[in-house]
């Protein structure tokens, strides 16, 4: 296999050449070249080389950059750990992973579940030039990346170094992402998006990447006005943005400007897409991957940025839909025939971690990965999330019906702030379609008076209206935030009645 960052391989052969002088990373006001970041990364892999397992302190820093590009050099699997974890779950997953060293940042407090583990600092002063080494083969477990937790207990997708390049050389054809982009980054670095799109994305086009440290719209103004060319977020962050629009005219050039704007790790919701869209003459485009899966679909910068899909399957990503029964393919592209999106392809990953059973009950005996996400497909071969399968399909009166489209037109109407909809047992109807709603608090009045928020009447009958009267939400709960994990995804099982 050719390196996984060829521009880092060349930078490290030819440390004078104008390779080795292109910016990679920066964090802040601390960056390194190209050429830096072999100085850096390459003797920190020597250390690491026959580590075993290694975890990663995955703080928003450039050590966590460097820890993990060392450690992709050095050929050992690397575990990112969520520094907001609580200790339960870091305790869960370091003695699952059972890594021998934690790498971390020199002024980092590690808490007491990483106690019985090694720690080496990463220093990305250092400037020792050594090779960086000979890249290891294909199927060695690069990443162990835990899943978000959204469904349950998050589980470690073991990733091999084929997957990570695969999806990356798949979204750099979609996406015609070359080394001339300048990312924008403000997502944490303990998943799939922000790690390895958000950092190894850039490494391997052989351009850059500037991390906010935390997401905020005035960095965002600022990064894409000087030079930046695409915005990763998540839907959290664009409805930030949305919000911030009218009253920051320079947020809305920057962003009109900008090459590319992507939004990933749950569905963008309409309502912010067409406000973006109003405000910029700028589309988000969206794509739909996993950690099992990395990346699966994706709107095509030269494609048709629609509101509400994820767009196509990638380049040698194959895609199905199937029947209940999870083995037949439903053949209908029409819009409406909702199936399980299952998928095959150089991007999966190898196993859960110490999870056989779950390994096995997710893939298909033909090698089908069965996403648990729920879709429909347009005529032009558009992929349309649902929902989750387990927690966002409800079926209500002899319907199926997804979340996500009441969650949209709920949204909508003024004075919504978050929605989401969740089924509950019925007699009637076998599940009733419930809508949890977090009221606007702002002010909304010309006097300055809070407004009342919108009565359970008035969103029923918007829905039944803007969607059909079996879709109409049955009850109606307010809630002050909707509970959700690190990703900003709503955690539909946390929700009261649950
Ligand atoms: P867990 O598997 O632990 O319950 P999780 O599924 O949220 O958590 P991830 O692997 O981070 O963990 O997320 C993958 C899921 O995110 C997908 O299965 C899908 O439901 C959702 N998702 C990702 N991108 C999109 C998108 N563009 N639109 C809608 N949903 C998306
Ligand atoms: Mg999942």
């Amino acid at each position: 296999m050719s390196p996984l960052f060829p521009a880092l391989a060349e930078a490290s052969a030819d440390p004078h050449g104008p390779g080795a002088h292109r910016p990679a990373l920066r964090f802040g006001d601390r960056s390194l070249t190209y050429g830096e970041l072999a100085g850096v990364a390459a003797p920190l892999a020597e250390r690491l080389a026959g580590a075993g397992r290694i975890a990663v302190w995955a703080t928003p820093t450039l050590e966590t950059a460097v820890a993990v590009v060392a450690a992709l050099l050095a050929g050992v699997p690397a575990v990112p750990l969520n520094p907001k974890s609580g200790e339960s779950e870091l305790g869960h997953i370091v003695s699952d992973s059972a890594p021998t060293l934690v790498l971390a940042g020199p002024g980092d407090q590690l808490p007491s579940a990483l106690g019985g583990l090694g720690r080496a600092d990463v220093d990305v002063r250092a400037t020792r030039t050594s090779r960086v080494p000979e890249d290891p083969s294909p199927e060695t477990p690069a990443l162990i990346v835990y899943t978000s937790g959204t469904t349950g207990p998050p589980k470690g997708a073991v990733i091999p170094r084929r997957a990570i390049a695969a999806t990356l050389d798949a979204l750099a054809d979609a996406w015609q992402w070359t080394g001339d982009d300048v990312l924008v980054h403000g997502l944490p670095l303990f998943h799939v998006h922000g790690l390895i799109l958000g950092i190894l994305g850039p490494l391997r086009r052989g351009g850059s990447v500037r991390h906010l440290g935390r997401f905020e719209t005035a960095g965002v103004a600022r990064e894409l006005s000087e030079g930046a060319t695409m915005l990763f977020g998540v839907p959290t962050m664009y409805h930030r943005i949305a919000e911030a629009l009218p009253e920051d005219p320079a947020l809305a050039k920057s962003l009109g400007r900008a090459r590319l704007l992507v939004s990933g790790s749950a569905a963008l919701p309409v309502h912010d897409h067409e406000r973006i869209a109003a405000a910029t003459g700028r589309r988000v485009i969206e794509r739909y991957g996993m950690t099992e899966t990395l990346m699966n679909t994706s709107v095509r910068a030269d494609g048709e940025p629609r509101a509400g899909t994820v767009g196509v399957p990638l380049p040698g990503v194959e895609l199905r839909l199937t029947e209940e029964d999870g083995v037949t393919a439903v053949e209908a592209y029409d819009g409406e025939t909702v199936g399980e999106i299952q998928v095959r392809g150089p991007n999966l990953f190898t196993e859960y971690l110490n999870r056989p059973d779950a390994t096995a009950a997710a893939f298909t005996e033909d090698g089908w990965f069965r996403t648990g996400d729920m879709a429909v497909r347009d005529p032009d071969g558009y992929v349309r999330i649902v929902g989750r399968k387990a927690t966002d399909l409800i079926k209500s009166g002899g319907y199926k019906i997804g979340a996500g489209e009441i969650e949209n037109a709920l949204l909508e109407y003024p004075g919504v702030r978050e929605a989401a909809v969740t089924g509950e047992p019925d007699a009637d109807l076998g599940e009733r379609i419930v809508a949890w709603i977090v009221p606007d608090t702002e002010p909304q009045t010309e006097t300055g008076s809070a407004q009342s928020p919108p009565s359970a009447e008035e969103l029923a009958d918007h829905v039944a209206r803007r969607l059909a009267p079996h879709k109409r939400p049955r009850v109606v709960r307010y809630l002050d935030a909707l509970p959700r994990n690190d990703m900003g995804k709503i955690m539909k099982r946390a929700l009261p009645h649950d």
